[in-house]
């Protein structure tokens, strides 16, 4: 038996370096015994070196099974490892592997890694900042997390992004991680008396949540598993739920007995207009409560025609976004980005350079459907200036929440939604742009415009150059992605 004792709860290259030496020295995984680096040494008992690192090349693994070892290494299961290797040791001979879905080890494999994105996800979303009494002037926070996973380390880059301008630290019970504007340090972890307990944020989230909790829409089941309950011990809003919930139905029935008396629509969207512009608007910090928000936006005149706002839709974490015009009216209906003829070539082309739709995250640059009524059919048309102005509020919130390293505007008003000015495919189009976030932009066409074209030799030129457009954006994932 060999017996392999990591330093680190989540350090992929440290097990991958562990993993080569045994590899190298063909020791099968049934008789090595990975201890928990999580759990206390046991005093008698001996582990072995881990094997030397070495810079020989062994074997070699498709990409995916870096992506999701990077991931369920985080997990708390102290199997992990072990099934790291399991897997590492079967793909010498059977290449193929990853893609045996109903294969036990490889079933999971990807339940841990699916188990530690959300994880991650639900931390964006879930940590809640409470200021530190400052020396210096700079205002200084601190959050306490208790995340399932170690997932500290993969998730402070977003918060780095996100928080680039203020000092803050997060203390988990494994981890902490502190950045000061310049540099992102990670030290021991701590416990939930390290954070101070309460300030004059938590009285704006709990007010904000209440206010924009809607007992009509009361769907428990569903609130859990977006906020599920073992977080909800550390969010201020959460004490209220309870209350909530018990008192929707009367909530509801006052709000029905209210209807008839609701003032004029004029007057309830230039009020709604003036709630966007407060700072509450900025309390919105995840995808869930802007997709609640945007159901109500009226800042500018297409939601009164259209059947729904069409929101995003992708990982609330993927690296690449891609943003089209507007919803058409299989969209309009459907409440889905894409799905229409557009979105058929949008899929073809994505597909076939190798990128999955599940993996990025898709919207518009305007989210309601502007159209003109002829006969039963809708008639798709341009929004302008102004709307698409009015709908940044929404892209912008996707920016900020999805923190994608990669944009894709898909034809004018997509750039224009993005740039917040216009510009002209022609000239950017060809070599990513890198904007002042740090995020790299890619300009290519709206799949529509490849419908549009009469001349089919036309059409499939101009596919190929679209086709080579996401390519360019297959690369910059792969190079983010690392
Ligand atoms: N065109 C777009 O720009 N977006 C959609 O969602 C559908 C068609």
């Amino acid at each position: 038996m060999r017996s392999i004792r990591l330093e680190a709860v989540n350090d992929f290259a440290e097990w991958r370096a562990a993993a080569r030496g045994l590899l190298l020295g063909g020791i099968p995984p049934d008789v090595v015994v990975w201890a928990d680096p999580a759990a206390p040494a046991d005093l008698f008992a001996e582990d072995d070196e881990p094997p030397a690192v070495t810079q020989r090349a062994v074997g070699t693994v498709p990409p995916q099974f870096i992506a999701l070892g990077e991931a369920a290494i985080c997990h708390h299961d102290p199997d992990r490892f072990a099934l790291l290797y399991r897997l590492l040791w079967r793909l010498q001979k059977d290449k193929h592997l990853l893609e045996a879905r109903s294969d036990p080890d490889v079933g999971k494999l990807e339940r841990k890694a699916s188990a530690v994105r959300r994880d991650a996800h639900k931390m964006t979303a879930f940590v809640r900042f409470r200021t530190l009494a400052s020396q210096t002037g700079r205002e200084r926070f601190a959050a306490w997390f208790e995340p399932e996973h170690y997932i500290l380390e993969r998730t402070a880059p977003f918060f780095v992004r996100r928080f680039a301008g203020m000092d803050w630290a997060i203390v988990t019970p494994y981890r902490s991680a502190a950045w000061d504007g310049e540099t992102l340090r990670f030290g021991p972890g701590g416990s939930k008396a390290d954070v101070p307990a309460e300030d004059a944020l938590e009285d704006a989230w709990r007010t904000y949540f209440s206010s924009v909790f809607n007992p009509a829409r009361l769907k428990v089941a569903m609130m859990k598993s977006e906020m599920p309950v073992k977080y909800w011990r550390n969010l201020p809003e959460a004490e209220l739920i309870p209350e909530l919930i018990r008192t929707a139905e009367a909530r509801k029935d006052d709000m029905i007995a209210r209807m008839a008396t609701l003032p004029p629509a004029r007057h309830l969207r230039q009020s709604a207009r003036a709630e966007l512009g407060k700072p509450e608007a900025a309390a919105i910090t995840s995808l869930p409560q802007a997709r609640a928000a945007i159901e109500g936006c009226t800042r500018c005149p297409l939601h009164e025609h259209a059947t729904q706002a069409v929101f995003g839709e992708g990982p609330p974490a993927a690296e690449v976004m891609f943003v089209g015009e507007q919803p058409g009216d299989q969209e309009d209906l459907s409440g889905k980005p894409f799905v229409g003829p557009a979105g058929l070539v949008f899929d073809r082309a994505m597909k076939k350079v190798g990128l999955d739709r599940r993996e990025v995250y898709v919207t518009n640059a305007v989210k309601h459907f502007k159209f003109t009524p002829r006969g039963k059919r809708r008639i798709h048309n341009k929004p302008d200036a102004g709307e698409i102005e009015a709908c940044r509020f929404w892209l912008d919130l996707e920016r900020q929440v999805v923190a994608p390293r990669v944009i894709v505007a898909m034809g004018a008003t997509a750039l224009r939604g993005v740039l917040g000015k216009s510009a002209t495919i022609s000239s950017l189009r060809g070599t990513p742009i890198a904007l002042e976030d740090g995020t790299m932009l890619v300009v290519t066409v709206h799949p529509s415009y490849l419908l549009r074209l009469p001349d089919r030799d036309q059409a499939a030129v101009e596919l190929e150059r679209f086709e080579a457009d996401l390519k360019l954006v297959a690369r910059l994932a792969e190079r983010v992605g690392r």
